[in-house]
């Protein structure tokens, strides 16, 4: 029960990572609201009635969703204790000669404005309660170059300056800001990928470590470092980039 008390708002909850923490963080004892914009798929996950998680749907991409997934943590827990910036998006591994807006623009909006959003909206909040801590979901591809596009690539690395920043300013404050650079994990997401039309030399070049790592890492193994994290046996854990890759990285 290491979130015992503990409120949690938790986005891109309805599957893959985010349901994994989810249904962690509740194991845990925490309330939850979690939201997400696939309305059908947040109610086939939390359709029951536990009285400690609240199923918020909602765009990242928007700031008034952002606004209203915090407040809701307080309006109906009381406090806002841990923020999961999970919810994200994939591009389709194009080098930046290739890109085009739509896909920069969505990698931005959901990858890097949403987690912004939501952090400038509970960051005042949290600080007004003591502190608090918030876990951002990024990517191998937020440490190098090798594992995506260009717009899932430089949306990545944004979120680990938010992450360093926030850190930074707020580290006397009792609030604590960390990231997971994560591996590749069999979701929805890598499957959103497979079925895109992809640029095959494209694809060669930037995606051979999908092709050497085929999703072996399972949400539950995210969920199992997000829990620590959010935990105060991390209390001295501050404005770190923590790789979840199985050494991928190392190379
Ligand atoms: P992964 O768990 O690897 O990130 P998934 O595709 O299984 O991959 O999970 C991502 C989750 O994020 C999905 O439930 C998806 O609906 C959600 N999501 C994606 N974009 C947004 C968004 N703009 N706002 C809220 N939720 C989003």
């Amino acid at each position: 029960m290491r979130m015992k008390d503990k409120v949690a708002v938790i986005t891109g909850a309805a599957s893959g990572i985010g349901l994994a923490i989810t249904k962690r963080a509740l194991a845990e004892g925490a309330s939850v609201v979690a939201a997400d914009w696939n309305a059908n798929a947040l109610s086939a996950a939390f359709g029951g009635t536990d009285n400690r998680i609240i199923a918020l749907p909602g765009d990242v991409s928007q700031e008034a969703d952002c606004v209203a997934m915090i407040d809701r943590a307080v309006s109906a827990f009381g406090r806002i204790d841990v923020l999961v910036n999970n919810a994200g998006v994939m591009d389709r591994f194009q080098s930046v000669a290739d890109v085009d807006n739509d896909t920069w623009h969505r990698c931005m909006s959901v990858n890097l404005y949403g987690p912004m959003y939501t952090m400038r909206r509970a960051v005042p909040l949290m600080l007004a309660q003591g502190g608090g801590a918030i876990i951002n979901i990024a990517s191998v591809a937020a440490t190098g170059g090798g594992a995506a596009g260009a717009a899932y690539t430089a949306s990545k690395h944004g979120l680990i300056g938010l992450t360093k920043s926030t850190a930074y300013q707020y580290a006397r404050l009792g609030l604590r800001c960390n990231a997971l650079a994560v591996g590749g994990v069999k979701t929805n997401i890598m499957d959103s990928v497979k079925g895109a039309p992809l640029d095959e030399a494209a694809l060669g070049r930037l995606g051979a470590y999908h092709a050497s790592n085929p999703g072996t890492l399972a949400p539950d193994d995210i969920a199992n470092v997000v829990l620590f994290l959010a935990s105060d046996e991390a209390r001295h854990v501050n404005g770190a980039v923590l790789p979840v890759d199985m050494g991928w990285s190392a190379a």
